[in-house]
């Protein structure tokens, strides 16, 4: 029988949720937290862009997305993490302008009318108003993970939870399997910050199957990408086009591509995130199109640049009311629950930098349960497994594993303009 190991909390997860609610928990309590492995994790995979919150159609979110973006700014920054690699511009529809520009006032979100910056043009867009947004935030996210993560690096684990008992109303021990050893936790609160994987924690936990299904939405993300030396180094929303430019080493840029399909194709329920969504090839083609039309010089441009594509998938919590999608008019753009479970929290935060906001809620809800009783597991506990836990910590869009090619070679697979 493996040994228990008492602590204040466990985390399950290891993405930008977790790390976010270890510093905001540790060292006032005892915490760890279960990581099953980065590779799948949304927080490596995402175009590094968090919004000041021009988006967000209603004024409280605008404002928690604002200071959130202001406690990123100041963090990344004191963390060296260059925050902001360009500008963001936005074209944006004018009946949308009219939504949301009320909640810049209210909210105080910097937001400048002007022209987009060469290369992009705007003649084919349908009618539209274009603004520069100060306080949006570029930024690499692998960089950012490291450096964050580095201060509770020691308090992440990686391993997976197996099982969860329960006593009625309350968790009484979680199985955690790390490596070929299993451990016996007793934690006095659980958190689940496994993004897509929550739904497959609430499982294990019993929660009724009806009840899973509605709790999170899945959908695919593609990522198409462009590097060279040529990448105009500008980042911008171009009405359902998001290009998010990084600099790359050896004078090469790379921007990030994705396309906001009309009818995004959700999933519910658990999803193995291991296995990537198959690539749309119209919707790259799409894709394509759109910047085509976007983009002056596109044609001589093109031949410049090695072309990938990768599919994420993207985990969407769409709060209370049982509609299928966060919708830009909820006051609360992140989703915290606790499925009638006493000492259980689930956290979706949506959005990466969102991460800050739900882990200072959880933060609250744990110091209205909680006084720390239990010591940090020791490094007898087998619980204890370092920094990095001896997992590779890169951008997606960086990985050795992405396929690059040639325009030519790229057009012909995905049969653009064929
Ligand atoms: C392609 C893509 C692009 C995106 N672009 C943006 C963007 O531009 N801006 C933005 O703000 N957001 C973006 N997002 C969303 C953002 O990345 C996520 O909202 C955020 O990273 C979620 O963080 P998380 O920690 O909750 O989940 P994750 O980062 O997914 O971490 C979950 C962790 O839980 C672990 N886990 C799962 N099951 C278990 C288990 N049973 N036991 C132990 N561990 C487990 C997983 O291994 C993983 O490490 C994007 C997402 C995708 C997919």
């Amino acid at each position: 029988m493996p040994e228990m190991v008492e602590v204040d909390i466990l985390v399950l997860g290891g993405g930008i949720q977790a790390v976010t609610l270890l510093r905001e928990l540790s060292p006032e309590f005892s915490v760890i937290a279960v990581n099953g492995g980065l590779f799948d994790a949304e927080s490596l995979h995402f175009h590094g862009y968090f919004s000041s919150g021009w988006n967000a159609a209603h004024p409280k979110a605008a404002k928690t997305y604002r200071e959130a973006a202001g406690y990123w700014r100041k963090l990344l920054e004191a963390s060296s993490v260059n925050s902001r690699l360009t500008a963001f511009y936005a074209a944006l529809p004018r009946d949308f302008v009219d939504i949301v520009e009320p909640n810049w006032l209210a909210a105080g979100i910097s937001a400048e009318e002007t022209t987009l910056p060469t290369p992009f043009l705007t003649t084919n867009l349908p009618s539209h108003q274009s603004f520069k947004f100060d306080d949006d935030l570029v930024f690499d996210d692998a960089e950012a993970y490291l450096r964050l993560s580095a201060p509770v690096a020691s308090h992440i684990v990686a391993g997976r939870a197996d099982k969860i008992q329960r006593e009625g109303s309350r968790v009484t021990g979680v199985t955690v399997n790390v490596g070929e050893s299993q451990h016996q936790v007793k934690p006095q609160l659980l958190l689940s910050a496994c993004g897509a994987g929550n739904a497959g924690i609430l499982e294990m936990m019993g929660v009724a199957a009806e009840t899973v299904d509605k709790a999170q939405l899945v959908r695919p993300l593609h990522m198409l990408l462009a590097r060279g030396a040529r990448v105009p180094p500008v980042s911008a929303f171009l009405f359902d086009l998001v290009v998010v430019y990084h600099p790359l080493e050896q004078g090469e840029g790379l921007w990030i591509l994705s396309l906001n399909p009309e009818h995004p194709k959700f999933r519910s329920g658990t999803i193995d995130m291991a296995t990537p969504p198959p690539i749309e090839k119209e919707l790259i083609r799409d894709s394509l199109e759109r910047l085509s039309n976007c983009m002056a010089g596109f044609d001589d441009w093109v031949a410049s640049c090695q072309w990938g594509v990768y599919t994420g998938w993207k985990t969407d919590a769409p709060g209370p009311d049982g509609n299928a999608l966060m919708q830009l008019n909820y006051p609360c753009p992140y989703y915290l629950e606790r499925f009638e479970i006493d000492n259980f929290l689930s956290i979706w935060p949506n959005h990466w930098g969102l991460a800050a906001a739900a882990a200072r809620e959880a933060g609250e809800w744990v110091r209205s349960q909680l006084k720390s009783r239990h010591p940090q597991p020791d490094e007898d506990s087998g619980l204890r497994s370092g920094p990095g836990s001896g997992q590779a910590i890169e951008d997606r869009w960086l990985s050795d594993k992405l396929v690059w090619q040639s325009w030519e070679d790229f057009v012909r697979q995905i049969g653009y303009r064929d």
